[in-house]
């Protein structure tokens, strides 16, 4: 199938689940689709954005970089890999929303960066819900302590959550770390009614992520296809 095939079949799954939701949401009653190209050559970006899905989302740093010098940068750019402090800098210049703001010592180097040139960086806090040690994400205990800490980083702007499910073959049996996700975010949001994206999900399990409130969802291999590891920039 093609990419517009591929793109129908993800919306109608979007609708179904919304369909299959409990009622009324804190994340309202749409789910974004983040197109995620890595390891993709940069004309798929172009692909699925002529196809009406602005938002494109990247692991590494390097390749996304690499990509938006090959592409006309439009839309809005996610990075959804675990950032490392050196990369930072690029980072903060290249992308509109970090997803995977995963430490208190991250987020003062996002805000150090984006200060520097007059930006107000859009974040989310990746949790790590279901515990897993290879995992990166915050830890409850870790995140409870990083959220008071957030008023001193000003030239950073918290929009939401991101959780990743541990891999399974039954997105089923991972539906309590969505729900998990859904609390967690319903919980910030009576502290910060700003907050708006709550991005869980991936190709194997966003229908299950979606009937759980999820607003945003990551999707690769259902629209594109298998990664090319061989793929070099
Ligand atoms: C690769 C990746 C995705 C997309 O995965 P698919 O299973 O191909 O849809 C989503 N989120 C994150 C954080 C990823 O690393």
């Amino acid at each position: 199938m093609g990419l517009a095939e591929n793109l129908e079949a993800v919306k109608e799954k979007i609708a179904q689940a919304l369909a299959q939701r409990r009622g009324p949401l804190l994340t309202g009653d749409e789910a974004e689709i983040v197109a995620v190209t890595k390891n993709h050559p940069p004309e798929v970006i172009t692909a699925i954005q002529a196809l009406g899905v602005p938002r494109i989302g990247e692991n590494r740093v390097q390749e996304a970089k690499h990509k938006a010098e090959a592409v006309p940068k439009k839309g809005s750019w996610h990075l959804i890999g675990h950032l490392q402090t050196n990369k930072v800098k690029q980072a903060v210049a290249l992308f509109d929303l970090i997803e995977s703001a995963d430490s208190l010592h991250l987020v003062a180097a996002i805000d150090k960066e984006a200060e520097k040139i007059g930006k107000v960086q859009d974040i989310l806090l990746q949790l790590n819900i279901a515990g897993e040690e290879q995992k990166s994400g915050l830890d409850r205990e870790d995140y409870e302590a990083l959220l008071p800490q957030l008023s001193k980083f000003p030239n950073v702007r918290l929009r939401g959550l991101m959780v990743i499910a541990p891999f399974t073959e039954d997105a089923e049996t991972v539906r309590p770390v969505f729900a998990a996700g859904y609390a967690a975010f319903c919980k910030l949001k009576a502290l910060r009614p700003e907050i708006d994206i709550l991005s869980m999900g991936m190709s194997g399990d966003y229908a299950v992520a979606i009937e759980e409130g999820a607003n945003e969802v990551r999707l690769g291999t259902c629209l594109f296809g298998a990664r090319d590891y061989s793929y070099k920039f």
